[in-house]
């Protein structure tokens, strides 16, 4: 696929870190919930460093969404994100993404690994289908939790959170265990979807071959 150019429409910080970003949506461009893209800033010297983010909004949403959490360390394409403005351009490259919904189940994320399940979970909410699905949030901080108040609203009971780095009695603690996963999971014959950094993967499919968990159940990306 050839780039395409969309133009920032809007940009807001919704964590100290987290930048979502809204663009123009060209026409006939398509994606489906969970899915991504290859991302690049239409600046000189940056056309051409691409990186991948996912689409947060839904694919009946007339503008595009992006999440994206941004690393000034790394003096890479996150941070130059960080610094544009409305009417800045990005280049949109191929479309791809290993996450699909496959059915009612647990999602497990770690940070800015709940971004495919955002577009899944809104979608599946605005056509009523959000049913028991569940997610289970792994963050070091309260303050890291992206979207806490709108995943409250739409999963309720079956919006769970757990933090590495703070102790706090409405949350869980620590990292994300086989009992932690068992006492939330509703079935374990239901689809897991999981996307985090690969360290987190690797302990989550640990703990869920623990749990009987049939890894052909497992949906998962790495980021
Ligand atoms: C399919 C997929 C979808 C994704 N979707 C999203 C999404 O929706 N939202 C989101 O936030 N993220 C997402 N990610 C992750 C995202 O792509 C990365 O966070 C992003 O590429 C980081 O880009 P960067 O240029 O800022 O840093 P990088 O490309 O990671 O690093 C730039 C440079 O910094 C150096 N560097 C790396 N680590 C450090 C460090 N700790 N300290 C100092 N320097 C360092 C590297 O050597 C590198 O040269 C996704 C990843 C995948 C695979």
């Amino acid at each position: 696929m050839s780039a395409q150019k969309v133009l920032i429409q809007d940009r807001k910080w919704i964590t100290h870190d987290v930048l979502q970003i809204r663009t123009q949506r060209p026409r006939g461009f398509n994606f489906k919930p969970g899915q991504a893209t290859e991302l690049s800033i239409d600046a000189p010297a940056w056309q051409t460093e691409t990186r991948p983010f996912t689409f947060t909004n839904k694919p009946s949403d007339d503008y595009l969404e992006f999440t994206i959490k941004i690393y000034p360390e790394h003096k890479g394409v996150t941070q130059k994100i960080s610094e544009l403005q409305q009417g800045d351009a990005l280049l949109l490259h191929d479309v791809f993404g290993a996450i699909h919904y496959q059915g009612e189940g647990t999602f497990i994320a770690g940070g800015a690994g709940v971004t495919p399940f955002i577009s899944i979970l809104r979608t599946l909410e605005s056509e009523g289908r959000i049913k028991n699905n569940t997610l289970l949030f792994a963050n070091k901080t309260r303050e890291d939790i992206i979207l806490k108040e709108e995943f409250e609203n739409m999963l309720r009971h079956n919006f769970i959170n757990i933090l590495s780095e703070e102790a706090h009695p409405d949350f869980a603690h620590g990292l994300i265990s086989q009992h932690f996963i068992g006492e939330h999971m509703r079935s374990r014959s239901r689809p897991v979807y999981v996307c985090g950094p690969p360290p987190m993967i690797k302990m989550v499919i640990r703990e869920l071959a623990g749990l009987g968990v049939p890894m052909n159940l497992l949906v998962k990306e790495e980021f």
